[in-house]
């Protein structure tokens, strides 16, 4: 099967082709560094990590850049206002961020270029657009004119009418009844404090929409394969990136757009300005581990809302928890005649897992695949119709799921020798029926941090 993405620009599923065989070129539209991100962004960097990570376990190489806007109308602001420089202040957010991502299990882009660094391509791309006539100096800065761009709007749909031609808007952020010309560049002026840079264009800095053109073309080429970030952006950011990119280069940028629906607290978006928001570390002080969450932000169809709750988050650990106690059981199986029908279930699941990921990553239906399959699995052990060999398949499989899911704990699972002997020890005991020594070694365990489990198939231990 061959994998299909709903492409913002055509509103269809489309079969996804790279432009190089194997190998995708993906851009992720990243944090605006003025304060710590909350869990709706990380929403959609959870999302591209899903499609990153599910394009991996097709076979494909995947070159990844997600940039980090440090210059726009909020940084500076929230630099001014702590009368500290714009890099000092940026720099503490951008730290988080990574934290965050690390915690969160997200996988690392290949690149985190920053805006304030590649100001000389933008200045580049502004200055082909002066040539080509397409962009135009006023007062205060330097304008795209979109009516310059015969395609502008195709992306988001946005009908020009005669009046919004010629005017202008100078704000990073705005609404699509405000489609006029927007600022690539701004002339410096004393709101700016100290953050400008004099160049061949003029003293001032870039306006938001042209750093992601910059920073992408630059590291992916002037035509990539995927372009992500929420449905937020199509309109203005996605949409001028286009106009910029194309209006400067002449190619078609961008092959497929994915956008993510929002992440919503009592029915709207989770959003700084409605302060309706968590941060990863409101929801960590509140005792909630990184991987439920994790497990809630991947757990449903990325262009489906999805609403938060913190009984979400307790859901997703009895699903997480579930998965890595049925990986310990698999470790400590005791060895039985291998079952040919194994093989078989194995092969069926991972078809019908890879069946509904390649239909634009429905990953809450390959999440009921992978729980359908725990339960056969284990009304199997409980029958003792399993053998070792088949346990080392199963366990096989649900790594290769955790390549695309990034939730298994397998690695805490690790036992020390030392508990592994203690184990043996209170086997021993229990065997010889001497129970109070086997009483004796399990109190010893758990002072040590473990738990034991007596099942069917043996003894189960957890950290
Ligand atoms: P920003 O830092 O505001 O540019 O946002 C970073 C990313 O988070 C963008 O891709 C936004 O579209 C996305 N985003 C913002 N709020 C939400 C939300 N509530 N749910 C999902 N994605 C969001
Ligand atoms: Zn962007």
């Amino acid at each position: 099967m061959t994998l299909k993405l709903y492409n913002t620009l055509t509103r269809k599923k489309e079969l996804f082709k790279p432009i190089k065989n194997k190998q995708v070129s993906m851009y992720t539209c990243g944090p605006t560094v003025y304060d710590y991100a909350h869990i709706g962004n990380f929403r959609a960097y959870m999302c591209s990590d899903i499609l990153k990570r599910y394009l991996r376990y097709k076979g494909y190489r995947v070159k990844h850049a997600m940039n980090i806007t440090d210059v726009e109308d909020k940084t500076i602001k929230g630099a001014i206002k702590e009368h500290i420089s714009l890099k000092k202040y940026t720099k503490k957010f951008e730290n988080a961020f990574f934290e965050d991502l690390e915690k969160l299990n997200i996988d690392k882009a290949n690149i985190f270029p920053r805006a304030t660094d590649h100001i000389k391509e933008m200045v580049d791309i502004i200055g082909n657009l002066l040539k080509k006539k397409i962009a135009y100096k006023a007062k205060d800065g330097i304008y795209f004119d979109i009516s310059r761009f015969k395609d502008y709007g195709k992306l988001s749909g946005v009908e020009l009418k005669n009046l919004e031609i010629g005017e202008r808007v100078r704000k990073d952020q705005y609404e699509k009844d405000e489609a006029h010309d927007f600022a690539l560049w701004k002339f410096w002026d004393k709101n700016d404090y100290d953050v400008f840079w004099e160049t061949e264009i003029g003293k001032g800095r870039p306006g938001w929409h042209i750093e992601c053109s910059a920073m992408s073309m630059k590291f992916l080429g002037k035509s990539f394969d995927i372009h992500a970030g929420g449905i937020d952006l199509i309109f203005p950011h996605h949409e001028n990136e286009i106009a910029q990119s194309e209006g400067s280069t002449r190619k078609k940028f961008v092959n497929y757009w994915f956008h993510n629906e929002h992440l919503l607290v009592d029915g709207q978006k989770m959003s700084k300005s409605l302060g309706n928001f968590y941060t990863l570390r409101d929801l960590l002080d509140k005792g909630y581990d990184s991987r439920s969450i994790r497990y809630l932000l991947l757990s449903s169809h990325y262009r489906q809302q999805l609403n938060f709750t913190e009984g979400g988050i307790k859901a997703a650990k009895n699903s997480i928890d579930r998965l890595n106690d049925f990986m310990i059981k698999l470790k400590t199986m005791k060895i039985k005649k291998n079952n040919p029908k194994i093989k078989k279930l194995i092969l069926e699941t991972k078809k019908d897992f890879e069946k509904e990921m390649d239909d634009d990553l429905q990953i809450s239906n390959a999440l009921a695949v992978i729980f359908d399959f725990v339960k056969k699995i284990n009304t199997l052990i409980m029958n003792a119709k399993i053998g070792k060999g088949d346990a080392g398949n199963v366990y096989n499989l649900m790594l290769e799921f955790d390549n695309v899911l990034g939730v298994l704990d397998v690695k805490k699972e690790k036992i020390p020798a030392e508990i592994k002997k203690l184990v043996e020890e209170r086997n021993k005991a229990r065997k010889e029926k001497d129970y109070k020594k086997a009483d004796k070694i399990r109190n010893e365990i758990n002072n040590k941090g473990y738990i034991l489990g007596d099942t069917e198939e043996g003894t189960m231990i957890k950290k």
